[in-house]
């Protein structure tokens, strides 16, 4: 593949625009600068906000069966060009090129999902109280979306909230995280392709992200702001938010607890722990943050899983059989080491060496810490990162006192063989997702979000779709 195609337009109206100012993509393995985009400002912001605002006018009138139809050609030229995204992905993310694949494929499948459910916004009449009245409800599109999207998935979050948008009758403005902006913008390539009509996605690319987000909220033409990543971030733009009374949907920061009950099945546990916890080097918002093993377990899990980690690939996302790729940068190498240092201050023990000789990447080896105690950093502050923080319990109460002890609540994991302990524990964990013997909980037909400080709303599901749609009553009279 050709670095000369990664410099690349950013997408208002249906047209590539490029700048003067761009700012460059870097590989996280190398360090290599390895294609650029155009660093929007005010302007581009504005221009993004016309074109969707005036495009709303024609797509909201569209059919439902004409958007299902837009939807699916989308989809099948993403399929098409699977392998091409998926690489570039691994260039400017770093992940495994499987793993960059099969994120693909995960974000495909909220377009091919929602080019379904489309055609089923139902609406309602309800029983009216006079005979000479009719009750309608019916559902319409919010209007103009504004996205902003995290780094991590550089796909996949931009399809769970562009798809049901545009399934709804939405018009979108998206600003991709400034290290991942050409998968964005090759989501775009493959939109236009499809005969996305102009306006309807516009993806602006910068280095400015307060700047550019700032002209979306202000302006009361965006009706609703969706946005995933840090709860700090989220909780500045739903502030902002207010000004325009926006509808909001937020998929921020998690701790997720996994718990290993005493009678869980240790294989599976284990199992369920790798694919949790290490996906992305452990940079997932659903990553397992801190791990409570049964006391009368901890021995054979803790072997098993040291065992199963020492195992785990290190290297170039691009190289073959390669499992763990680098972080996404070197803050995020310090912050995770801050809380292996801090761990094992306060007491740990730690299982493995975090470092990678020789390396020019954000490499960092996986490692399990046990020993670990509820005051340590690594289990009060989301880590993103591949450590897993062992400690233990011996009452099942207790263990769920301790994981809804924090301001998170976006996945809980419990592995056990007891369906009373599993009904137990998910009923009682302050958490909007519950894996019960499932390290790998996410798809698109079901409702994906967090409760308490974790966000607001839902993607994925029907549920997914109504965060986009307006509830109209129409009271009807016979005169
Ligand atoms: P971040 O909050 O730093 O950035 C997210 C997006 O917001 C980026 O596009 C960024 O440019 C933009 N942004 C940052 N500051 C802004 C500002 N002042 N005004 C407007 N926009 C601004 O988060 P990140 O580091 O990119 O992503 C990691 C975080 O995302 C983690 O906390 C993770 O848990 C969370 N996340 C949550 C989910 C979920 O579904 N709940 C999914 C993936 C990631």
């Amino acid at each position: 593949m050709n670095q000369q195609e990664w410099n690349k337009g950013l997408y208002v109206n249906g047209e590539w625009l490029t700048l003067a100012e761009t700012i460059p993509v870097q590989n996280p393995a190398t360090r290599e600068v390895i294609g650029s985009v155009p660093d929007g400002s005010v302007k581009e912001a504005k221009l993004a906000v016309d074109a969707a605002h005036k495009a709303f006018e024609a797509w909201s009138k569209t059919t439902a069966y004409e958007r299902a139809a837009l939807l699916e050609r989308w989809h099948q030229v993403i399929e098409s060009r699977l392998d091409e995204i998926a690489f570039v992905m691994t260039m400017e993310q770093g992940k495994p090129l499987a793993e960059a694949k099969g994120e693909v494929q995960y974000a495909n499948s909220y377009i091919k999902w929602y080019a379904e459910e489309a055609k089923r916004i139902y609406g309602e009449t309800i029983p009216a109280s006079s005979g000479s009245k009719r009750i309608l409800v019916q559902k319409q599109p919010v209007g103009v979306v504004a996205a902003i999207t995290p780094w991590n998935f550089p796909a996949a979050m931009i399809t769970r909230k562009i798809a049901p948008a545009l399934a709804a009758g939405c018009t979108t403005v998206t600003k991709p995280a400034e290290q991942t902006p050409l998968t964005a913008l090759l989501l775009a390539e493959c939109a236009h392709e499809a005969g996305i009509p102009a306006g309807v996605i516009n993806i602006v690319t910068t280095s400015k992200a307060g700047e550019v987000v700032d002209v979306w909220l202000d302006d009361s033409r965006v009706k609703k702001l969706t946005f995933t990543g840090s709860t700090p971030v989220g909780k500045l733009l739903m502030r902002k938010a207010a000004d325009t009374v926006k509808k909001i949907s937020l998929e921020l920061g998690g701790l997720a607890p996994f718990i290993v009950a005493e009678d869980a099945n240790i294989e599976a546990a284990v199992k369920g722990l790798i694919q949790s916890k290490f996906r992305n080097a452990g940079q997932t918002c659903i990553c397992a943050n801190r791990i409570y093993v049964h006391e009368a377990v901890k021995e054979s899990f803790l072997q098993a899983l040291t065992q199963a980690v020492e195992a785990l690939r290190v290297g170039k996302g691009t190289e073959d059989k390669v499992e763990i790729g680098p972080l996404i940068d070197d803050r995020a190498v310090q912050k995770v080491q801050h809380q292996i240092d801090d761990a094992i201050a306060k007491g740990a023990t730690l299982h493995g060496s975090p470092v990678v000789e020789g390396s020019t990447g954000y490499f960092m080896k996986p490692v399990v810490l046990s020993g670990v105690t509820d005051d340590m950093v690594c289990m009060q502050e989301e880590t993103f990162g591949p450590i897993a923080p062992v400690s233990t319990f011996t009452d099942d109460q207790e263990v769920i006192q301790r994981a809804n002890a924090t301001p998170y609540g976006l996945a809980a994991y419990v592995f056990t063989q007891s369906l009373t302990k599993a009904f137990y524990f998910s009923e009682n964990l302050e958490y909007g997702i519950v894996g019960v013997n499932d390290g790998g909980p996410s798809v698109a037909q079901a409702p994906f979000g967090g409760m308490k400080e974790s966000g607001l709303g839902r993607e994925g599901s029907h549920h997914g779709l109504e965060e986009y749609l307006e509830v109209k009553y129409i009271s009807l009279q016979f005169v």
